[in-house]
C-alpha cells in the first residue's frame, strides 16, 4: 500500500483548507511527487506544460521511468537521489532533461524526501523551473565574452559619451594600453586627432545614426606612434533607441598598408637602381608636359645611354655590369635638381626629365654636367672602369608635343649620337626613326592577318606539386616577311594604337579554343587555355558575345577558358571593368590578372574584381631567391592572394632556385623557360603527351 498519501492531491480531502489545492493547479512553477525509484505520483499542469505533456494525467502515464525517460543524462538522477537521500533536500539543481517530443530543456529543481517515523524514505516532492531561457543566454554570454578575450581585433566598449567602459585584451596588446588606464577615459585618447576632428565628429555620427560605420582611419598607440586601422563602430541602442554604447573594432593594417606600399614602390620603381622606371617616367613626364604646357614653360627630355655597357657586362660579369648601373644612377641623381625625374628606361637606359628650361642652352648646361660625371672612372671591386654615355636631348614644345614622341625623339636623338661618335645630339626631324619604322609597322600589321602571317605559340602553365601542366597561354607569334619575328611586345601596342587589335585578338581567341578542342579530341588537353586581351578587346561590349561564340564554335565549356587582363584595364574605369568580369566569370570563365603587381588599381578594390587568379609579374620572379625585398613581396602577394580567395600562378621562371622559392613561399603553379619556352601546338602536344623535364630540376633542388 502508498502509505505517502499526498492530501492536497487527493480530492475533496477535508485537509485541503481552500488555497492548497488551488495554490498546487496554479502555480507557475512544476509541483510533483514521486516514488524514490522514479515514477509520478502526482504533478501539477504547469509540470505538465513545462514537460510538454498536455495534462498531468498523460505526464504520469508517459513518464515511468524518470532516471531513463526524463534526463538526458541518467545519472544526474543518481546525483539528485544520492544527495536527496543524505541530505533529504536539494536545492538548485540544474539538470538538462528531455521534454516529451524529445527536445532538449533545461530545469532548475528543488525536492525534498519525505520519510516515515521510523527514517524510511516514502516519497520525493519538489519543484521545477524552466530556466532552458536563461541557460542560453549565460551561455551567449559566455560566448560573447570568449570570444571578445581572444579575437585578434581590439575592441573598445564606449558610453553614449564615448567613455571607455571596456576594453579586450587585443586591444591592450596592439595599443600598449592598459585596461584600467583607459577604462572612464574619453575614447578620443587614442582616436587620433591626424584624421582631423571634424571627420571624426561626422564618423561618430554616421554611426549613431546608420547604427554602423566602417572604414580605414587612424589610432594611435600609448607611445603616441600613430597607425591605421580598419575601424567598425557599431552603435547599440538603448531603450528610448537612442545610441547608448558604441562598439568600436579596430584592425591594425599596419603590415597590410606596408605590404601595399612595399609592391607600390616596386611597380614604380626600378629594383636595382631605386630610380623611378619607365612607367612612372612616363606618367612623370606627361605632367610635366600638363605643367610646360599651361605655364608657357619649354621642357627637356635627356635619354641616355652607356656606351659599350654589353662588353662590361659580358667581359666582367652580371655582379659588375649591375654595380655600375647603380652608381651612374647615383651620380646622375647628383647632377639634378630634385624637382627634375631621373629614372632607369630599362638595361642601361637612363632618362632625365627637366620640367623648366628656358632653351637648349640652359639642357646643354646639363648635359654637360652629365658627361662630365661620367667621365671619373667607376671603382667596382678592385677594377678601375670608364664608362662613357651617350645622350639624346628633345624638347617641348619643339620636337614634340606629348609624352611618348618626346621620349621617342630624345631616344632618336641618342642614336644619331652614338651613330656619329658624339656624345650628345639634340633631335632633328630627320632623325626621326622611330617614328618612321612604326608607321612601316602599322601599315605590314593590317596586312598581315589576312597573309597568315600570325601563328599561336603555347606556353604551359605547371603546378611542381602535382607535376602536372595545368593549363596553356596562348602567345601571338608575327613572322614578317623581311623582319623577321616580331615581339608581341613591339607590334601589339602599335596594333592597339592602329585600332588593328580587336580583329587580330579575335583570331587568337578563335584560334586557341580550335585548337583546344583538337587536343580535347586527342585526350591532351590541359584543364584551360589561356589568351591574353587587349584593353580595347576588354572594353569592347560585344566581348561577352564573341567569347560565347568562339567557345560555341570549337564545342568548349566555358570553364576551360582563362582570359588573361591587366591590372591597368581594371584602371581606367572601375565600374565598367567589374561589370564586364563579372558577365565573364557568371558565364564560368576563369579570368587572371596579367603582370600583377606593376599596375595601379588600388589593392584595397582588388577584393571586389571578380577574378579567379593573380599572375605574379616576372620582374618579382628575376632576382629570386637573392633579392630579399621581390621574396617578401611574392610572400605578400601569395598571402593577400589567400586572403581573398585568389589562386596565384608566378610567371618567367627561368631557373631551379627561383622555382623551389616560389614553391616555398605557397605559390606552387608557375609558368616559364624552366619548364617550356613558348612552343607551337605540335611540339605541345608532344609535351602534354611525354611531361616536362624542367621539372626535374625543380624536384631535384627540393
Ligand atoms: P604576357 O601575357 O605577360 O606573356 C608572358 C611573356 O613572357 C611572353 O612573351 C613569354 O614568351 C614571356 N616569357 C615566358 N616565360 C619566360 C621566362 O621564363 N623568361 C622570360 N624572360 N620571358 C618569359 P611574349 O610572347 O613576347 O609576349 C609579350 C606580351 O605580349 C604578353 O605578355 C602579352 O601582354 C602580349 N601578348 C602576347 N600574345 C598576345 C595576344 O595574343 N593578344 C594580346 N592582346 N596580347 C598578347
Ligand atoms: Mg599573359
Ligand atoms: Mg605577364
Amino acid at each position: 500500500m502508498n502509505t505517502c498519501a499526498f492530501s492536497i492531491a487527493s480530492d475533496g480531502d477535508d485537509d485541503d483548507i481552500g488555497g492548497y489545492r488551488s495554490l498546487f493547479e496554479n502555480a507557475v512553477e512544476g509541483i510533483y511527487r514521486t516514488t524514490p525509484d522514479g515514477r509520478y505520483l502526482d504533478a501539477n499542469p504547469a509540470l505538465a506544460r513545462i514537460y510538454g505533456y498536455g495534462d498531468p494525467a498523460e505526464l504520469i502515464a508517459g513518464l515511468t521511468d524518470i532516471a531513463r525517460d526524463l534526463y538526458v543524462n541518467p545519472a544526474d538522477r543518481d546525483r539528485f537521489k544520492a544527495s536527496l537521500d543524505r541530505d533529504s533536500v536539494v536545492r538548485n539543481f540544474e539538470a538538462r532533461v528531455y521534454d516529451k517530443d524529445r527536445n532538449v530543456i533545461w530545469i532548475a529543481e528543488n525536492a525534498r524526501s519525505v520519510r516515515a517515523i521510523d527514517g524510511r524514505i516514502l516519497c520525493y516532492e519538489g519543484t521545477v523551473q524552466d530556466i532552458t531561457e536563461r541557460k542560453r543566454s549565460e551561455e551567449s554570454l559566455r560566448l560573447a565574452a570568449a570570444v571578445f578575450e581572444t579575437v585578434g581585433e581590439a575592441i573598445v566598449v564606449t558610453d553614449a559619451r564615448r567613455v571607455v567602459l571596456a576594453v579586450n585584451a587585443a586591444f591592450e596588446r596592439i595599443t600598449g594600453w592598459n585596461a584600467d588606464e583607459v577604462a572612464g577615459r574619453p575614447s578620443d585618447l587614442f582616436a587620433i586627432e591626424m584624421i582631423g576632428i571634424a571627420e571624426m565628429e561626422q564618423t561618430w555620427r554616421l554611426a549613431a545614426t546608420g547604427g554602423v560605420w566602417s572604414g580605414e582611419s587612424w589610432a594611435r598607440r600609448k607611445d603616441d606612434d600613430p597607425f591605421p586601422v580598419a575601424l567598425t563602430i557599431t552603435a547599440i541602442a538603448g531603450e528610448d533607441s537612442a545610441a547608448d554604447r558604441y562598439v568600436l573594432l579596430l584592425r591594425d593594417i599596419t603590415t597590410h598598408r606596408r605590404d601595399e606600399q612595399r609592391i607600390r614602390f616596386h611597380a614604380s620603381h626600378d629594383g636595382l637602381t631605386r630610380l623611378v622606371n619607365r612607367r612612372t617616367v612616363m606618367e612623370g613626364l606627361a605632367d610635366s608636359i600638363a605643367r610646360a604646357e599651361h605655364s608657357g614653360e619649354r621642357l627637356a627630355v635627356l635619354y641616355l645611354d652607356i656606351n659599350r655597357f654589353k662588353d662590361i657586362n659580358d667581359s666582367f660579369g652580371h655582379a659588375v655590369g649591375d654595380e655600375l648601373l647603380r652608381q651612374v644612377a647615383r651620380r646622375l641623381k647628383a647632377c639634378v635638381r630634385a624637382s627634375d625625374i631621373i629614372g632607369r628606361l630599362g638595361g642601361d637606359e637612363f632618362a632625365v626629365v627637366l620640367p623648366s628650361v628656358a632653351d637648349s642652352g640652359t639642357a646643354e648646361v646639363c648635359v654637360n654636367k652629365v658627361l662630365y660625371a661620367f667621365a671619373e672612372p667607376y671603382g667596382i671591386n678592385d677594377l678601375e672602369l670608364y664608362a662613357s654615355t651617350s645622350v639624346g636631348v628633345a624638347l617641348y614644345p619643339d620636337d614634340a608635343d606629348n609624352a611618348e614622341s618626346l621620349l621617342s625623339r630624345a631616344d632618336a636623338a641618342m642614336y644619331h649620337a652614338k651613330r656619329n661618335g658624339h656624345s650628345f645630339s639634340f633631335f632633328d626631324p630627320d632623325m626621326d626613326r622611330h617614328v618612321a619604322e612604326r608607321v612601316n609597322l602599322e601599315n605590314d600589321l593590317r596586312h598581315a592577318l589576312a597573309e597568315g602571317q600570325f601563328r599561336l605559340a603555347y606556353q604551359p602553365k605547371v603546378d611542381v606539386t602535382t607535376r602536372r601542366v595545368v593549363g596553356a597561354e596562348a602567345l601571338i607569334r608575327w613572322r614578317h616577311p623581311e623582319r623577321g619575328e616580331i615581339s608581341p611586345a613591339r607590334f601589339i601596342p602599335v596594333a592597339e594604337r592602329a585600332g588593328l587589335i580587336g580583329a587580330i585578338d579575335d583570331w587568337v581567341l578563335e584560334q586557341a579554343c580550335a585548337q583546344m578542342a583538337r587536343w580535347r579530341d586527342q585526350r591532351l588537353a590541359p584543364p584551360s587555355i589561356s589568351v591574353n586581351l587587349s584593353p580595347a578587346q576588354f572594353l569592347d561590349g560585344r566581348l561577352k558575345d564573341k567569347v560565347k561564340a568562339a567557345l560555341t564554335g570549337a564545342g568548349l565549356p566555358a570553364a576551360m577558358l582563362e582570359l588573361e587582363i591587366t591590372e591597368t584595364m581594371m584602371a581606367s574605369d572601375m565600374d565598367r571593368a567589374i561589370e564586364i568580369l563579372g558577365q565573364l566569370t557568371a558565364m564560368g570563365i576563369k579570368v587572371s590578372l596579367d603582370d600583377f603587381g606593376t599596375g595601379y588599381s588600388s589593392l584595397a578594390y582588388l577584393k571586389l574584381f571578380p577574378v579567379t587568379t593573380l599572375k605574379i609579374d616576372r620582374t618579382f620572379v628575376d632576382d629570386l631567391p637573392d633579392d630579399a625585398k621581390n621574396g617578401a613581396i611574392i610572400a605578400s602577394i601569395v598571402a593577400l592572394a589567400a586572403n581573398l580567395g585568389f589562386s596565384v600562378i608566378a610567371e618567367g621562371v627561368e631557373t631551379p632556385a627561383q622555382a623551389a622559392f616560389l614553391a616555398e613561399s605557397g605559390c606552387a603553379t608557375m609558368q616559364g623557360y624552366l619548364f617550356s619556352r613558348p612552343v607551337d601546338a605540335e611540339a605541345f602536344g608532344r609535351l602534354l603527351d611525354q611531361g616536362l623535364p624542367g621539372l626535374l630540376a625543380v624536384s631535384a633542388r627540393k
